[in-house]
């Protein structure tokens, strides 16, 4: 657009300018003459483009550059006052170029501006086309009225200055003031937005580390809180030896640790081939039925026997009809398993959707090898201790285990306020027996008696060998008289028996010593005590008989 305006600037002051040559046709004229009129013309629009161009790059109001401009100005338009023949309205817009510079330049460029103006014209209205117009010069000396008016004009553009400078004096004043502070805001704002951008990257950074820690925080409380986790567990696993109570422990710290709704462990019955629940913190009679009902479902027996765990957020009741009704919604469940055995599984549920993900499953992962190896140890533990309890040559409890038990049965009975009858029974001549019958035939006798006790007294009742032809039987709940009832039955089966293999055939008898508490004893040692003088006192009244304290 500007391009356009300026190119049909150019063309129309040509096209006037040559006119206007040709029109005159005097010979004052000459070709050179024009050719330099056009050349300030043209120069004009060349300015102006200039001046477009240094005001959009922020350059023109720098102060060397404006005075500049201005500088070349003046003659420009004094060039198409004098030459177009504008007359003395020409000067309206030299005036206007040197009001537009009284304002915004000092006042003194201004001043000087007005006889720069007086010069450029003289120059132009008299001496051009020096050289070749001779008579210009002399016209300058011929016309002192010419000058005088000139003169005059450029006195009144002084005045006329000198008046502008006044009135605006103070506005330029303010407008200085103004841009000095608007350069100060300018340059304040641009340090401020410089220490907003530091500030924003800083914040950056930071929020960047933030979000770093904020990550390694948490996957550092969730080690902590697997840690912890497997701590506890390997603390019970350590010091529990009772399947019942681990699995109890187990599940206590899973509910702990995993803030779940419900946690079951659920074992697996090999012979029968079925899962039974075997510890919940389920409580409610309804829920119980419903889990115990359905815990034989497909997909627990197929994530037991490929030992593949699951992870259910969206929990389908088909699948799982264990959850019927029970308002679950997340399950996570994994297999107690170990190399040599399927124990069973352990059950997480929740009553939200999407309540689990991979580090539930991977924390349930361990504990449940965990568990599962710990099983394994509880099971080898209890055979050692059977082991270690049991008569290898009757099959019935040797006498450390006996002692471990009358110390539980006494407390209990204690406790609980009930009787606690001991038996002691000796076979009568036994050492003849053998000196009789050989040391192997005396075996078989042990083993037989050992096994009609067995078969003769109820499951809790406690028999086992106390010495080398001495047994002993515990009956808890039962007072001196049943006991000797027992006793004296058990004597009587004895006494009737005959023992016998290939060569030998013969029959013992025994002799039986029977106390109570708290009838005869007070404490354990009395009891035995007690027991054993009635037993003494047995052999003195000629063996095969139960005496009871006297
Ligand atoms: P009493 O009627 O007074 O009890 O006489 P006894 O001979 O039974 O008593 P004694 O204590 O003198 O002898 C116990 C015998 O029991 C001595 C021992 O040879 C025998 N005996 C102990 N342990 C075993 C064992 O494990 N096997 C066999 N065959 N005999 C044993
Ligand atoms: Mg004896
Ligand atoms: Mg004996």
């Amino acid at each position: 657009m500007f391009i356009r305006f300026t190119w049909i600037f150019i063309m129309v002051f040509v096209a006037h300018i040559v006119v206007c040559d040709i029109g005159m046709q005097s010979g004052q004229n000459t070709y050179p003459g024009t050719v330099i009129k056009l050349s300030f013309f043209l120069l004009i629009p060349l300015v102006n483009i200039a001046k477009y161009f240094l005001v959009r790059n922020n350059l023109f109001f720098r102060k060397k550059v404006y005075h500049t401009v201005r500088l070349v100005e003046v003659p420009l338009i004094l060039s198409v006052i004098v030459f177009s023949g504008t007359g003395e309205w020409g000067y309206v817009m030299l005036m206007f170029l040197i009001l537009v510079t009284s304002f915004y330049a000092e006042k003194k460029f201004s001043f000087a501006m007005v006889g720069y103006a007086f010069l450029w014209n003289i120059i132009l209205k008299y001496l051009f086309p020096f050289p070749l117009d001779k008579n210009g010069f002399a016209a300058l000396f011929e016309s002192p009225k010419d000058i005088i008016d000139m003169f005059s004009i450029y006195i009144g553009f002084f005045l006329f200055a000198v008046f502008c400078w006044m009135l605006y004096k103070d506005n330029y004043e303010n407008e200085q003031q103004n841009k000095k502070l608007f350069m100060e805001i300018a340059n304040k704002y641009e340090q401020l937005s410089a220490a907003q951008q530091e500030i924003k990257s800083q914040n950056d950074k930071l929020k960047e580390c933030n979000s770093k820690l904020e990550e390694a925080n948490k996957k550092f409380m969730t080690s902590l809180a697997e840690l912890f986790t497997l701590q506890q567990i390997t603390q019970a696993i350590s010091s529990i030896f009772d399947v019942r109570e681990l699995l109890k422990s187990v599940n206590d710290i899973i509910i702990g640790v995993m803030g779940v709704s419900s946690s079951t462990i659920i074992l697996y019955d090999e012979n029968k081939g079925r899962l039974k629940v075997h510890t919940t913190n389920i409580t409610n009679r309804k829920e119980l039925i419903i889990l115990n009902d359905n815990i034989n479902c497909q997909k627990l027996l197929d994530a037991l026997q490929k030992g593949e765990p699951i992870l259910e957020n969206f929990v389908d009741m088909e699948e799982y009809p264990f959850v019927e009704g029970r308002g679950i919604h997340s399950l996570l469940c994994v297999p107690l398993i170990t190399k040599a055995k399927k124990f069973g599984l352990v059950l997480i549920e929740h009553k939200y959707f999407n309540a689990f993900d991979d580090n539930n499953l991977r924390l349930l992962n361990i504990i449940g090898q965990q568990v599962g190896i710990a099983m394994e140890n509880v099971e080898l533990y209890q055979r050692m201790h059977e082991m270690a309890t049991i008569d290898s040559l009757t099959g019935i409890y040797n006498r450390l285990y006996f002692q471990e038990r009358l110390r539980e049965e006494f407390a209990n009975a204690k406790k609980e306020n009930y009787d606690l009858s001991l038996a002691i029974m000796d076979i009568d001549h036994f050492k003849r027996f053998n000196d009789t019958f050989g040391h192997l035939f005396g075996d078989k006798v042990l083993k037989h008696i050992a096994h009609l006790m067995k078969k003769s007294l109820r499951s809790g009742d406690i028999i086992a060998r106390y010495g080398g032809e001495e047994f002993v039987i515990l009956l808890p709940r039962t007072s001196v008289k049943e006991a000797y009832d027992k006793v004296e039955r058990l004597r009587n089966i004895v006494a009737k028996t005959t023992i016998k293999d290939e060569l030998v055939e013969a029959s013992v008898t025994v002799s039986f010593g029977v106390s109570s508490y708290p009838e005869f004893a007070n404490t354990e040692s009395e009891l035995l005590k007690t027991a054993d003088n009635a037993l003494y006192d047995a052999k003195e009244s000629g063996r095969n008989c139960v005496r009871i304290p006297r």
